[in-house]
């Protein structure tokens, strides 16, 4: 099962995938996650795309495209993977296509801006394994820490009020035309992402034909 997770930036794509991966047993891939490691590795992919990442603004598609053909080669993607914040432009959905790598359902997760700002402003994140948290929808168990790393949970950067503005109209602008893209090739579910997060997941296992 190879799906893609699309939606604005805090519709619940990293929630809905760590839930996802845990019932189908295949790994979550997100950019960003991978990004942000590479970053506080110091690394230099990491250099390279700091200035995109603090920003809000798309890294250039050919180094995500590295990125991903090169992840999903590994072993523990032989029985599928969920892409979390991949493809993020036409050329990126293009290219997957034209390097074979078979998608079986796109699952866009359907949230209005309004929805997205205010939720943003209690979004929390692992510093060390990415896991998403929301202060008051789904809080850590022990506040600060990680439920699954035990490392320290905070704010992301790009998060700010002014940088969520611009990461919504990147999504308007870039990623939204994917929805017509995957619909061409009747690949697209659309789900509501505005409702707790047990619904969304029961809508998404739904949508993709998996027993809930
Ligand atoms: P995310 O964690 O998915 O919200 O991504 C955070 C940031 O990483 C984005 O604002 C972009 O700067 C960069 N990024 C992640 N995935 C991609 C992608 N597929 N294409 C371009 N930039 C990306």
């Amino acid at each position: 099962m190879n799906l893609i997770l699309l939606g604005a930036p805090g519709a619940g794509k990293g929630t809905q995938g760590e839930l996802i991966s845990a019932k189908l047993g295949i790994p979550t891939i997100s950019t960003g996650n991978m990004l942000r490691e590479a970053m506080a590795n110091g690394s230099e992919l990491g250099k390279q795309v700091k200035k995109y990442m603090e920003e809000g603004s798309l890294v250039p598609d050919e180094v995500i495209m590295s990125i991903i053909a090169q992840r999903i080669t590994e072993a523990d993607c032989k029985n599928g993977f969920i892409l979390d914040g991949v493809p993020r432009t036409l050329a990126q959905a293009e290219a997957l296509d034209a390097k074979g790598i078979r998608i079986d359902h796109v699952v866009s997760l359907e949230v209005d801006d309004a929805a997205i700002t205010q939720r943003m402003s209690g979004r929390r994140v692992c510093t060390k394994c990415g896991a998403s948290y929301h202060i008051v929808n789904n809080p850590p168990k022990s506040e600060g820490i990680c439920d699954l790393c035990g490392a320290e949970v905070a704010i992301r950067k790009d998060d700010e009020p002014e940088t969520v503005l611009h990461r919504l109209e990147v999504y308007h602008a870039s990623t939204e035309v994917l929805k017509s893209y995957y619909a061409g090739q009747g690949k697209l579910r659309l789900v509501c992402g505005n409702q707790p997060i047990e619904d969304a997941q029961q809508d998404i296992l739904k949508a993709i034909g998996e027993t809930v």
